[in-house]
């Protein structure tokens, strides 16, 4: 079992249990970050949740992961968000089996490709029809049909997968062609450090020297000027000498103004193609091509909830196979449709959300977990004073109540202490980032419960 499997099995179960707002505040953004010897990393996103997992989930996950996997005896939870960056350090660590569960590591290190992106496992249907053919066509004959290659559509809809999928392509049919993939952000990353270290010249021969670059997510480059002007001059280099380019962006070219003002004309001799969002069928399609290359399989009747419940992301409908799954393997028995109506409740967007005063310091009160009461007596406590403002903040921002009626709700307090308490926490927002989250924190649980 993979590490995120492990760990979406832990969030399947505690989910079942968990109020939704509990559930999205504490676990969003968590994972496992290591496994190792009988004791778990869990990464979480901030030091709330490290906190709250810590103290109040801590068991639950504990028995959860144990009952997975005997051997682990002990979690320990850090405050970090850069994945890829805390993995590839404790892999080092890890012994080669563990290693190779970690698909997204066995990235050829030269061309930066993953064997995982293959045509084979890309379900084509009209929403992605008219990309997939270039695609093709592109890795046929790199250089020679389609140049450049512009592929658009929103996150989760198979960019990545199919350009992924030429490299692969030309990289296995074209020996001799230096094939090369990489991201926009990582691009920018070189243009920078070649800059920093006298070696842009060593930077301009290699990419000079592809005969397919693959550059993914392109709209990070907006605003970089320098990097622009590489890109442009790596991109004109190429394209004069018949070399592939592929570029993928989550918006049209003419919408990446600056960067398009300037390609504008190689633009127009290559092809633009865009994926939009997967159809009703085509879901149901991914997500059985999907459950078969897993070896597991479900009853029509939940594919079809599946698929009904997320229209637009296929990274999610992936994801809702994973939590499925991990149902099956703790529980020994497929979900039913009661089951995962229940697992994917907090992936139906409530269209819309009323916000009450009630809501607010209720909100505020389970962040602190404090009791309501608490909140709104006169007690000068410190744990219970910020608390206080906070809600009375979120009473002015989010409600725009006037401080009167926000001084009546907190029992009858003067106008004035309320206008103080917006004032100290405005003031206080604006040099403590950590305030900042916590606010987020307890505004996303307030506008989801
Ligand atoms: P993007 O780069 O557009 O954000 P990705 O290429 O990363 O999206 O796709 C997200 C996930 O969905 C990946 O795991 C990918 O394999 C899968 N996926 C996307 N489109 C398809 C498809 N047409 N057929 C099969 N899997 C797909
Ligand atoms: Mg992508």
């Amino acid at each position: 079992m993979t590490n995120e499997e492990l760990w979406q099995a832990v969030l399947a179960q505690i989910q079942l249990n968990t109020s939704q707002a509990n559930f999205a505040t504490w676990f969003k953004n968590t994972e496992i970050s290591s496994s190792k010897g009988g004791r778990v990393i869990v990464l979480v996103p901030n030091s709330f949740a490290k906190e709250w997992l810590e103290n109040k989930y801590n068991k639950t996950i504990l028995k959860t992961l144990h009952d997975l996997n005997e051997e682990i005896k002990e979690i320990s939870y850090t405050v970090g968000k850069n994945k890829l960056r805390i993995l590839k350090k404790e892999l080092e660590e890890l012994p080669e089996t563990d290693q190779l569960e970690f698909q997204e590591f066995r990235v050829n290190k030269e061309t930066n490709l993953n064997p995982r992106y293959t045509f084979d496992s890309f379900v084509v249907g009209p929403f992605n029809e008219l990309p997939h053919a270039a695609a093709i066509a592109v890795s046929k004959k790199p250089g020679l049909v389609y140049n450049p290659l512009f592929i658009y559509g929103g996150v989760g809809l198979g960019k990545t997968h199919l350009l992924q999928s030429i490299g692969n392509e030309t990289a296995k049919n074209f020996k001799k062609k230096k094939t090369k993939y990489i991201s926009s952000e990582k691009f920018a990353s070189e243009v920078v450090s070649s800059i920093r270290n006298h070696q842009m010249e060593a930077f301009k021969e290699k990419y000079r020297g592809m005969d397919v670059l693959i550059i993914d997510d392109i709209q990070f480059l907006a605003g970089k000027e320098k990097t622009q002007e590489e890109f442009f001059h790596v991109f004109n280099v190429l394209y004069e000498n018949n070399k592939q380019i592929i570029l993928s962006s989550d918006r049209p070219p003419k919408a990446i103004s600056a960067l398009a003002e300037r390609l504008r004309s190689r633009f127009e001799g290559g092809m633009i193609a865009d994926i939009s969002s997967p159809d009703f069928e085509t879901r149901i399609a991914i997500l059985k091509t999907k459950a078969q290359e897993k070896k597991i399989d479900f009853p029509d009747e939940i594919y079809q909830y599946i698929a009904s419940v997320i229209q637009k992301n296929i990274r999610e409908l992936e994801g809702a196979l994973n939590r499925l799954s991990m149902y099956q393997k703790l529980n020994n028995q497929k979900p039913d449709l009661e089951t995962a109506k229940k697992l994917f409740k907090n992936m139906l967007s409530s269209p819309h959300v009323v916000v009450t005063p009630k809501k607010i310091i209720q909100g505020v009160a389970e962040f602190y977990d404090l009791r309501e009461k608490d909140l709104l007596t006169a007690s000068r406590k410190k744990e219970i004073v910020k608390p206080r403002q906070i809600a009375m903040y979120l009473l002015r921002q989010e409600l725009k109540g006037s401080f009167p009626f926000i001084g009546r709700r907190f029992n009858g307090k003067d106008h004035t202490t309320a206008i103080h308490s917006y004032k100290k926490i405005c003031r206080e927002l604006e040099k403590d980032k950590k305030l900042e989250e916590e606010i987020c924190l307890i505004k996303e649980r307030i506008f989801i419960s």
